[in-house]
């Protein structure tokens, strides 16, 4: 018999994507015991690591929802986030065009909406000034959005986990929520949570689980919600296409398809990423990208950027909206964020599409006012909000970069030649505080290997340090985790 190990919290997180993350780095501002789980390698595999990027106003969203109050909120609070957090954001604003007389008429209702939701910074273009604004844009009027900015949203979900860490809270990776029992009785933890690593007793469990929420929920009897997952695929350009477009260009929205239409949004490193596309599927976690995708994204792209040209594109990826709405309605239905009637401290969170990324923090916020309903939250007297991110050396002047390579001469290695990454940096994204050492944490923390050469150059590197410099056998080296390793054996 196995016997598998135990494990007592206030409050069990499940799910480390941004919004598990915001939430854990929120209740360690308290005197509480908490643990974050998810199944996968790292922080931001899910759906948090593969979006847009974009903070957005809050336009978009019915008024009177929580998605459109949360997102408001969200982006009034992102910036100052991203400082205490040394997150990369940068306040760009955002262009919606129209097309067409019906899109005009679109971009008045969203201008309407916007600013019923509280947005500010709304202005109608017409086509004249989008020209000059944005000559290589096609369109013949447009939405300005000052509030919109462009984010890193892997840092933004590592600083947030980090942060929570370094205030307290226990991270667990590579484990797999299985099962959830209610344990009747007066016993203070009310809930016995098995992964496939060991049981947790928590007075509190909170679902983050994205995409697998609705199947965490089951584990409890809450059959009642339903998931319908619909992908969006995305191209990325290369460095160079970074003169083209500064500031995100997305068409009007159009009435019923599960998103808000194909963009172009410049991310944060000065690439440009093309999409995405709605398609309902069937497998929550199927990420790929496709043929006929990756050509209509391209030829959509074409119509609001019409200087773009196929070799400018370098890689693709996908995520996967948490949609409860079936494809037969389209659209949008609000966040559900409740702690269940029947089930005290069982605290789901369902269908958090975007505007997730934005409104992370607003959502964690109501989190934990629900959790100090029934205890008292008791100040955590060394919670410290400041996080500080790995130096970026390319980003420094000569004097320093000098200064640099004098106190740690690895700042003179660079390792990944296309992003001008240097052994220092990679070393800081091994020593990482959660302790995570795939090849993909390290990709995301000082983004190497995202180059045009796709790592092809500096991943033999990478596994090199890890090897020489860390003893980690290159059998154990993995991508994501276990699963994707990349070595078999020795040939010699
Ligand atoms: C195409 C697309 C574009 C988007 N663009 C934007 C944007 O520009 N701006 C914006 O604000 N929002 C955007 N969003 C929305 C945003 O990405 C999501 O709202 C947000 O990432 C949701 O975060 P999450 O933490 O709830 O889910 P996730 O990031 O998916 O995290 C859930 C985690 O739960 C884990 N998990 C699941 N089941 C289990 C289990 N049984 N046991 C343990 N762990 C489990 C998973 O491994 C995963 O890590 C976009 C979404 C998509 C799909």
């Amino acid at each position: 018999m196995i016997h598998m190990s135990l494990m007592i919290t206030d409050v069990l997180i499940i799910g480390a994507g941004a919004v598990g993350c915001a939430v854990a780095r929120e209740l360690s501002r308290y005197k509480l015991k908490v643990v974050v789980v998810d199944k996968e390698y790292d922080v931001a595999a899910g759906t948090s690591g593969r979006n847009s990027a974009v903070v957005h106003a809050g336009f978009n969203n019915k008024p009177g929802s929580l998605m459109a109050r949360l997102c408001v909120e969200g982006n009034a609070g992102f910036e100052t986030l991203c400082k205490e957090l040394d997150v990369p954001y940068k306040k760009t604003g955002k262009f919606v065009v129209a097309f067409d007389e019906e899109d005009q008429k679109t971009l008045q209702i969203i201008y309407k909406q916007g600013l019923n939701n509280g947005c500010k910074g709304l202005r109608i273009l017409d086509g004249e000034e989008l020209k000059r604004r944005l000559p290589d844009v096609g369109g013949i009027s447009a939405m300005e959005s000052i509030d919109t900015a462009i984010f890193d949203p892997f840092l933004y979900t590592v600083a947030l986990a980090e942060n929570a860490s370094c205030n307290g809270v226990l991270f667990r990776f590579g484990e797999e929520v299985k099962n959830i029992e209610k344990i009747e009785g007066k016993e203070r933890e009310r809930y016995s949570v098995t992964t496939d690593k060991r049981t947790y007793k928590a007075r509190y469990v909170v679902n983050c689980a994205g995409v697998g929420s609705v199947r965490v929920a089951q584990m409890l009897g809450f059959n009642q919600y339903k998931l319908y997952p619909c992908r969006g695929e995305y191209l990325i350009l290369d460095k160079i296409a970074e003169k083209f477009l500064q500031v995100p260009v997305y068409p009007a929205p159009k009435k019923g398809i599960g998103g808000l239409g194909v963009h172009l949004t410049p991310t944060i490193h000065g690439n440009i990423i093309i999409g995405p596309s709605a398609e309902y599927i069937e497998d929550g976690e199927d990420y790929s990208s496709t043929k006929l995708i990756i050509d209509k994204l391209f030829d959509e792209a074409k119509k609001l950027l019409p200087t773009l040209e196929r070799k400018h594109i370098i890689g693709a990826y996908s995520g996967i909206r948490s949609k409860q709405a079936p494809p037969s309605e389209g659209g949008f239905h609000d966040f559900l964020i409740q702690e269940e009637p029947e089930c005290k401290g069982f605290i789901n969170l369902i269908g958090i599409e975007s505007p997730g990324m934005t409104a992370s923090m607003p959502i964690a916020r109501m989190v934990c006012n629900i959790i100090g309903h029934s205890i008292d939250l008791n100040p955590n007297l060394s919670f410290n909000p400041i996080r500080k991110g790995i130096l970026k050396f390319s980003d420094q002047n000569d004097e320093e970069k000098d200064r640099l390579i004098k106190i740690n001469p690895e700042y003179g290695e660079v390792v990944c030649r296309c992003q001008n990454v240097t052994k220092a940096e990679i070393c800081q994204a091994i020593e990482n505080p959660l302790g995570v050492k795939s090849i993909a944490s390290i990709k995301y923390r000082v983004w190497a290997t995202t180059g045009r050469c796709n790592g092809g150059y500096c991943f033999a590197r990478i596994a090199e340090i890890l090897e020489k410099d860390y003893g980690i056998n290159p059998e154990d080296i993995t991508l994501r985790g276990k699963g994707s390793e990349y070595f078999i054996g020795r040939v010699k």
